[in-house]
């Protein structure tokens, strides 16, 4: 079986059927990249419903102190009794922190601020880093996708949600500082692979906010599909008003506004996860470019060109 894309694919199934009985052991998928606002939260929220969508058993992880996929899914405060903060510090079992969401076959563990004393209660604990992927061994039969929506930086609650995952999804916003830490979020993965996880695997970039409008998101797809070639899966996620309003609905887009461009999108998404296979290739370490230059435009002034080449040395101001 091939899936449609630019190359034919050659599909293995990711939960291979065993003398009649399908395999079941949750595929963990941390959401992470330490740059913020990229649209990490909102991957892992609307990811997780289109999977949820087409019959997945999906759990969502929010492993951000912030709480926007948690806010995202429409869980209020008052349904944050038990949460990411308590499996992890206080040793309370991750199934007690299950929260259902109103999609189907979507569950959560919420979280809220008192995850931001973790990092700090974590550091003198022994086996600070795999609390995560401990408590949640036995939550991996009951699901199909663990999806962990990570914060914006590089300490222990990512580190935590890189040791407990399968693999890596990162999403990239289409614009100028694009690429700006990713090597250091590649050093990191590589670290974990070494220390703590030799399963990870960086299976996917998802490129987001792209706009139509403008050629800088057409070079940032183009550059960064050259630098991680089919590691970028082909489903772009456009930059649309109707996938920022959906949070502040407490629902997901493929509920929210199921027919709209950004609900698409994460469908396609959540198929190509689904389907295609995961590279089992090293996490590239060639230096990224810090910032992708745009091409000159025939209106934009020679001044305005040497300004970006500047930037792009290292001279950003
Ligand atoms: P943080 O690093 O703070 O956790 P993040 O990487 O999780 O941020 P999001 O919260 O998903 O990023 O997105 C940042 C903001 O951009 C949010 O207000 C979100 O609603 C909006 N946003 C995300 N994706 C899109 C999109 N495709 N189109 C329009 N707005 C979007
Ligand atoms: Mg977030």
């Amino acid at each position: 079986m091939t899936v449609k894309s630019e190359v034919e694919i050659p599909v293995t199934d990711p939960q291979p059927e065993v003398e009649g009985v399908l395999h079941r052991r949750a595929r963990v998928i941390a959401v992470a990249n330490q740059k913020g606002g990229v649209g990490k939260s909102t991957t892992a929220v609307n990811l997780g419903a289109a999977l949820a969508e087409s019959g997945q058993r999906v759990l969502v992880i929010d492993m951000d102190p912030q709480g926007n996929a948690s806010t995202g899914l429409g869980i209020d405060h008052d349904h944050r009794e038990i949460t990411t903060y308590e499996v992890l510090t206080a040793g309370i079992s991750a199934e007690r922190a299950i929260t259902e969401t109103t999609v189907p076959g979507l569950s959560a563990i919420p979280s809220t601020i008192d995850l931001a004393g973790a990092d700090i209660e974590l550091v003198s604990q022994f086996s600070r880093e795999m609390r995560l992927s401990k408590a949640i061994e036995p939550l991996l039969d009951q699901y199909d996708f663990i999806l962990l929506d990570c914060p914006p930086s590089l300490g222990l609650l990512t580190v935590n949600a890189l040791a407990a995952s399968d693999e890596l999804v990162v999403p990239i916003q289409c614009e100028y500082y694009a690429l700006e830490g990713l090597g250091q979020l590649l050093r990191n993965v590589r670290l974990v692979q070494q220390s703590l996880n030799p399963q990870l695997r960086l299976s996917g970039i998802v490129l987001t906010m792209f706009d139509t409008r403008t050629k800088l998101s057409e070079q940032v797809v183009a550059e960064v599909r050259r630098f991680f070639g089919s590691r970028v899966y082909d489903a772009v996620i456009p930059r649309s008003v109707r996938l920022s309003e959906a949070p502040g609905y407490g629902q997901p887009i493929t509920t929210y506004d199921g027919g709209s461009k950004g609900a698409k999108a994460y469908r396609k998404l959540a198929s190509e996860v689904l389907h295609r296979p995961v590279i089992d290739e090293a996490v590239p370490d060639e230096e990224l470019p810090a910032v992708i230059v745009p091409e000159p435009t025939p209106e934009e002034s020679e001044p305005q060109r040497r300004r970006l080449f500047r930037r792009k040395e290292g001279t950003r101001k």
